[in-house]
């Protein structure tokens, strides 16, 4: 794909259209744009925009596409898959100044937001009128609406209340050709049209540059139950999160850790709780149905005799549980020089198998890679997270060898997706056919030129391509 060069006088066309202060071509600014949260992989644009308005999206993106030049969108950067990484350069759309609260409507039960708003903030402005935006990720201190609707990202409560998708009424967002377009309804329901909401949710910023975003919202619930049990095995855990999401009872949280897990996140969250295999739920709603619900619970976890187990009694005390499952990712940062998380859903029968195949992923590697796996237990969704030193080249090759061996002979094999949550991004482009098949991948590729007729928008990525991307990550490890 040939694109054009940004030259000075473009650079100072673009800077014009947001203003000087908001657009930089310094080179610690240019180095803050070339990361996300994934590791073993950077690319520098040329250039970051923070936009303000709409409008400015769109000017910026006509005059992108007019010169071929690449526009990445940007949240906060917290992707794992290489999703917000400017592969070809060019421009990189800062889209966290746009971050104003635009109308909140407690009848209807939904929010106006520009999509630089950070999840946790959306909540504490939520919870102070007894409503809250149900989708959890881990990530949610720093994650923006923007990103995680480009994400379609899940988290921690999506067992009860679904991901950012069910949550999401309409958007305003600009073609790469620069239009602006607004998209659903305010309303629940509209079947009015194609469902150009849903195909943006998850489209990981390929097809329009979100700039408002209509979300439904929730009442908080009256009360809030939460426990851990940690068994000594993956089977009892998963058999008894089997039971509990069969016994009539949707928990609003059905977590998991493994042992090396909870190894590293109860020495983090300094708790002195056991390592083993821990279940983590927590059921909300009315005061008296959650107290029976986490009765029944209690009894299903018991029967299959963990070794430990806690209930919270105070919200700090279930915030202080949900936190050390939150910490999991920063926790096994510590372990080792380079961590890679890994995203994947199975049929929830699976996991123990699905478990029992990654644990031996190690032996046939030749090198020391180590695994780690935590995940949304009660929607089949895990993350088993590769530990070993990317600074060595026959680690990297080895951590290779182990994500061909995780996506094709363990999580397709079993019936699953290559990812749950995370997104496609770059680090899982090779596997879309092993899932899709290629008429499937086709037809993806296809929509985005519809879309983005001179690739111009977060190319090289591959749910919309071009594929494969010209330069791998440092060292070729993606
Ligand atoms: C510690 C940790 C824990 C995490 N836990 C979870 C979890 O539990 N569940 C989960 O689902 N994810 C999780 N994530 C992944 C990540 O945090 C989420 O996907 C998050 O929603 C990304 O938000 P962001 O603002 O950082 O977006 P970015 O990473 O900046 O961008 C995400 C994608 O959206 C695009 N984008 C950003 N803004 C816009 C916009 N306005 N218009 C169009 N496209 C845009 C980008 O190009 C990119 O493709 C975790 C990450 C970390 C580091």
């Amino acid at each position: 794909m040939e694109y054009g060069r940004l030259n000075e006088r473009l650079i100072a066309e673009l800077e014009a259209i947001v203003g000087s202060e908001n657009a930089s071509t310094r080179a610690e600014d240019l180095l803050c744009g070339s990361y996300e949260a994934v590791p073993l992989m950077e690319y520098k644009p040329d250039l970051i925009l923070a936009p303000r308005t709409a409008e400015q999206v769109s000017r910026i993106l006509l005059l992108a596409n007019r010169h071929r030049i690449p526009v990445t969108p940007r949240g906060a950067g917290t992707s794992l898959a290489g999703n917000s990484l400017p592969v070809a350069g060019g421009i990189c759309l800062d889209m966290s100044s746009m971050k104003a609260v635009l109308g909140f409507d407690g009848a209807n039960q939904s929010i106006a937001v520009e999509p630089g708003v950070v999840c946790d903030t959306l909540n504490d402005y939520l919870a102070g009128r007894g409503f809250f935006f149900p989708p959890d990720p881990a990530s949610s201190p720093a994650a923006t609406i923007g990103g995680m609707v480009a994400n379609n990202s899940g988290g921690n409560r999506a067992l009860k209340y679904g991901v950012t998708r069910d949550h999401v009424l309409w958007l305003e967002a600009v073609l790469p050709t620069g239009e602006i377009i607004r998209t659903g309804s305010n309303t629940l329901k509209s079947v009015s049209g194609y469902d150009l909401t849903r195909l943006l949710i998850g489209s990981e910023g390929t097809l329009a540059v979100i700039t408002k975003v209509g979300l439904k919202v929730m009442p908080l619930p009256e009360a809030r139950a939460v426990s851990l049990y940690i068994f000594e095995g993956v089977e009892e855990a998963v058999r008894t999160a089997v039971e509990i999401k069969s016994s009539g009872i949707l928990p609003s949280m059905l977590e998991f850790m493994d042992e090396p897990s909870t190894r590293a996140s109860f020495e983090y969250a300094k708790m002195d709780c056991p390592e083993g295999c821990a279940v983590l739920v927590e059921c909300d709603g009315r005061s008296g149905a959650v107290e029976r619900e986490a009765e029944l619970i209690h009894r299903i976890a018991m029967g299959r005799r963990p070794k430990f187990f806690e209930r919270a009694s105070s919200p700090e005390e279930a915030e202080r549980l949900i936190s050390a499952r939150k910490a999991a990712l920063p926790a096994l940062s510590r372990i080792a020089p380079t961590i890679f998380m890994e995203d994947f859903t199975v049929p929830v029968a699976k996991i123990p198998e699905a478990c029992a195949r990654i644990a031996s992923i190690p032996d046939g590697l030749g090198a020391p890679i180590g695994i780690s796996t935590f995940g949304h237990i009660g929607e089949g969704n895990l993350h088993p997270n590769f530990l070993f030193d990317g600074r060595d080249p026959e680690q990297r090759r080895a951590f290779r060898k182990a994500l061909d061996i995780l996506y094709r002979d363990v999580v397709i094999p079993l019936g699953g997706s290559i990812t749950g949550e995370h997104g496609v991004g770059l680090s899982r482009g090779d596997y879309m056919e092993l899932e899709h098949g290629g008429k499937a991948v086709r037809l993806m590729r296809e929509l985005k030129r519809v879309f983005d007729p001179n690739m111009i928008l977060n190319p090289y990525k591959a749910k919309g391509g071009p594929w494969p991307p010209p330069l791998r990550g440092i060292g070729g490890a993606h």
